[in-house]
């Protein structure tokens, strides 16, 4: 990334940039990646009468939309606090923008366009019909207000406007950003190009810029992801792939009550998902088997009450069959529960309510949903999303370090942030 910091690459390139020479206008805006809160950024902006150039790497835009939510979008949710399901080493900069621009903001929108939409649980809202309908609303939002939009312009570099080579011409330019194709100049670059997940259309170009004028990033890493088994636990729990239960799953001070679902490689489902977001290498997980049955209690009653049963039996009423088969033998021996002693039932009793589950590892950015970490918003504006040590760089989305919790809250800040932005362009 060409910067005053690394203008050895910046002279790689011919300056003016048109290949025939010629020098373009500059833009007010120029929007790099047309996802989530680019789309919603790049409408907003050309909606204040700027001229908005959109820049999009993939063959359409809002990739991410069309495949979330099972394909409906799970676009919002009801119960959005930037105070309590987002995670940042920032965790107050995100108050600001999830105030002036709330969920129900872009429930008005889905409204006024006739988008159908209901809750499936926990204030998640999803469309009834497809999530095409969201994806569609945002471009037909930034076509008319006049966004330039281009798709397969993958952006490679930015330089600004004091590169080594700059005439007085250019400085007047403002940025010059470089795709794969040809060069365009703006006023004012808004970085939105994402984390890292889905690698097939990601890139890592928010972070390189950012850290191309020493703007800091934290680490990423893939987040909601599903977790793996380590390789004790591999050949004893891979066959259990497709069972799914209610559980509750914890993590440090993390928990949360929604489905665990085993997989041949290791745990997925919602309470995995959630919990991965804060899982870090070589932590235990604690899973909650039975969350509203203190197992230990029941089945002591149990032993009392129905001694002639077998353990497997009286498990079997509240866990799924195979699950239990499998856990003959290797977690109990399947006595009748009267000849089982109370410390015998007690100690299975602890492990239903506390199984401690030590992942190898996760399915990394191939199926994470989210990327944890990316630019520091330290450096950032929280009013403005324009980065501090560079006037006229904007970041959003989740290319800045605030990640949501699996539920619409990702999509909430991703519109929140794009729409506050475009305020201040
Ligand atoms: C499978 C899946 C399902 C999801 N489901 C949900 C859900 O139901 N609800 C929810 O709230 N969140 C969901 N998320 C998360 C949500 O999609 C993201 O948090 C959100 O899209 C982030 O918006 P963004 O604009 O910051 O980035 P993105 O939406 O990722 O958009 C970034 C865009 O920039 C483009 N780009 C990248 N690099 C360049 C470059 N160098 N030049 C030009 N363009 C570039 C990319 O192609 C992409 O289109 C899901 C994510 C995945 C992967």
């Amino acid at each position: 990334m060409n910067s005053p910091e690394d203008s050895a690459t910046a002279s790689s390139f011919s300056w003016p940039g048109q290949p025939d020479g010629s020098r373009r206008e500059p833009f007010d805006v120029l929007v790099i990646g047309g996802g989530a809160s680019g789309l919603m950024c790049a409408s907003q902006a050309a909606k204040r009468g700027l001229s908005v150039l959109l820049l999009e790497k993939g063959p359409k835009v809002g990739l991410k939309i069309l495949v979330s939510g099972g394909g409906r979008c799970n676009f919002t949710n009801m119960f959005a606090d930037p105070q309590e399901q987002f995670l940042s080493d920032n965790p107050h900069f995100c108050i600001s923008a999830m105030r002036r621009f709330e969920p129900w903001d872009f429930v008005a929108m889905v409204e006024a366009r006739g988008i159908a939409y209901h809750e499936k649980k926990l204030g998640q809202l999803f469309c009834d019909n497809s999530a095409k309908d969201i994806a569609a609303m945002l471009l037909e939002d930034c076509k008319a207000a006049g966004v330039d939009v281009r798709v397969d312009h993958e952006v490679v570099a930015v330089d600004t406007p004091g590169a080594t080579d700059a005439t007085q011409e250019d400085e007047a330019a403002g940025y010059r950003v470089t795709t794969t194709l040809e060069h365009f100049f703006a006023h004012k670059v808004v970085l939105a190009s994402g984390g890292l997940s889905m690698p097939k259309i990601a890139t890592d170009l928010a972070f390189r810029v950012a850290n191309s004028w020493r703007v800091q990033v934290i680490a990423p890493r893939p987040a909601l992801v599903p977790l793996t088994w380590n390789s004790r636990d591999k050949p004893l729990y891979a066959e259990l792939s497709g069972i799914a239960l209610d559980a509750s799953v914890s993590c440090g001070n993390a928990a949360f009550r929604e489905n665990i679902l085993f997989t041949h490689r290791g745990l997925s489902g919602p309470g995995i998902l959630q919990v991965s977001s804060y899982w870090r290498e070589g932590e235990t997980i604690d899973i909650n088997l039975l969350p509203d049955t203190q197992a230990a209690a029941w089945l002591l009653a149990e032993r009392d009450q129905n001694p002639q049963q077998k353990i497997a039996s009286v498990l079997k009423r509240q866990l799924p069959n195979r699950l239990v088969d499998h856990m003959t033998d290797q977690w109990f021996t399947d006595t009748k529960v009267g000849s089982a002693t109370p410390a015998e039932l007690e100690a299975l009793g602890h492990l239903l309510n506390g199984w401690e589950f030590k992942p190898g590892g996760s399915e990394g950015y191939r199926t994470a949903e989210v990327t944890l970490g990316g630019i520091d918003t330290r450096e950032v504006s929280s009013k403005t999303f324009e980065l501090q040590k560079v006037p006229g760089m904007y970041a959003i989305g989740e290319a800045l370090d605030v990640t949501g919790w699996l539920g619409g809250y990702n999509f909430q800040w991703a519109w929140a942030s794009g729409w506050c932005c475009a305020q201040h362009l």
